[in-house]
């Protein structure tokens, strides 16, 4: 197999909101899309990992999609109602539109299997190419990398377990009956349309904290310093939900009204026809939809050793997208940018401390 080899100042590994943005103010610096900076992405569309979201995901439940900077998402809407159009779909055209408009050059599908640091380069590994740069950044979010707690008995389980990343819709668990793990926006989200099909049961570790009313610029604010005093301290990110709580919209008010929200503390252990509790209650199920979330797709980057003590990685820089113990590598969409907003602000930080660090313009 030939692998071609292409030397450039930085990489971009993902192009999500994150990579994009981060793409976007690389060109502003004056770095040539292809050689100067290059792009690259495992996924075989444009759309990040909006291309993956379940269809009943939709332009009026998505928390909402943040502009990339000089070009609006609402000129690549047709008007349609935001009810009928899908996350998975609407996304990906934007995202399309933008690299389009900005010539951003992504080659894809292309993974990053392995980065490795060869001083003063980094040697960007992917399969039939390799890319050498002298800066990283790294924007591969988490959608690669689905989280499932352990609990006993789990592999003895005879129905059906799943992650909130393969659902796709309610209709096919009509007539079973779904126990929907977890206590962040997907969960409720899907413990809606599912409880409108068939039987539910709710189980989360902590109790559900409700917010009613709108969820302000300054809860917001508040959330995402949390998250960054985190990874600044090496912590993981850990969810910016257990930090909000949920928006009691009115279709969740309506779930509630229905008992959909009832919730019952997390089980001790799964057995073959459903869960059991540490006081010995048990209940039949025929589904777990484990909705417990996902961490960041990092695996490619373990040979540059950026974890320390604290089970996350240290960062520093002014929105901490900068690894604290290499200059060179920025990672977006991690800790306080993982949003798209967070994402777009991440991006032009980055990109300025960057071109500091490489000494470039
Ligand atoms: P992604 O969109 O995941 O992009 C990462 C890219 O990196 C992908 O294209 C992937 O193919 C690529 N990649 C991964 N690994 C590799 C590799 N090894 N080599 C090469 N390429 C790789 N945020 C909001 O602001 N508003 C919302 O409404 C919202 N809704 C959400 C709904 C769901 C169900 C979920 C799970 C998340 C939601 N988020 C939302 C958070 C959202 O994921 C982020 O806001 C944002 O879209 C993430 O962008 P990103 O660029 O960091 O990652």
């Amino acid at each position: 197999v030939l692998t071609t080899v292409i030397e450039t100042d930085v990489a971009v590994i993902g192009a999500g909101q994150a990579g994009l943005s981060a793409g976007y103010h690389l060109r502003r610096a004056g770095l040539a899309a292809g050689s100067g900076f290059v792009m690259l992405d495992r996924s075989p569309d444009p759309g990040g990992a909006w291309q993956f979201r379940w269809p009943s995901l939709t332009l009026s439940t998505v928390n909402g999609v943040n502009d990339l900077p000089g070009m609006e998402f609402a000129d690549t809407l047709t008007g349609e109602n935001p009810d009928d159009v899908t996350a998975a779909e609407a996304v990906p055209r934007y995202y399309q539109a933008y690299e389009e408009k900005f010539d951003l050059q992504v080659r894809r599908p292309v993974t990053v299997t392995v980065v490795c640091d060869r001083e003063p380069r980094f040697r960007v590994e992917a399969d039939e190419l390799v890319v050498s740069a002298r800066g990283l950044i790294n924007a591969t979010g988490t959608w690669e990398k689905p989280f499932i707690p352990s609990y006993p008995g789990a592999e003895t389980f005879g129905g059906r377990q799943l992650h909130t990343k393969d659902y796709r819709t309610a209709d096919e668990f009509a007539g079973k009956h779904v126990v929907v793990v977890g206590g962040g926006i997907s969960a409720v989200q899907l413990l809606d349309e599912i409880s409108l099909v068939t039987s539910t049961t709710w189980v989360t570790r902590r109790k559900p904290e409700f917010r009613d009313g709108s969820f302000g610029p300054d809860a917001g604010r508040a959330a995402v310093a949390m998250v960054e005093e985190r990874v600044r301290a090496g912590l993981p990110p850990g969810s910016v939900v257990s930090v909000t709580g949920l928006l009691l919209t009115e279709r969740l008010k309506a779930a509630r009204d229905r008992g959909a929200l009832e919730r019952l503390p997390m089980f001790s252990e799964i057995v073959p026809d459903g869960l059991r509790w540490a006081d010995g209650t048990s209940l039949r199920a025929d589904v777990i939809l484990w909705a417990t979330g996902f961490r960041s797709a990092l695996d490619h980057l373990a040979p540059l050793r950026l974890r320390g003590h604290g089970g996350g990685i240290v960062m520093d820089g002014r929105l901490a997208t900068r690894v604290a113990s290499d200059h060179r590598v920025h990672l977006l969409g991690y800790g306080p940018s993982a949003s798209t907003i967070g994402a777009n602000r991440a991006g032009r930080a980055a990109v300025a401390e960057l071109m500091t660090t490489l000494d470039i313009g």
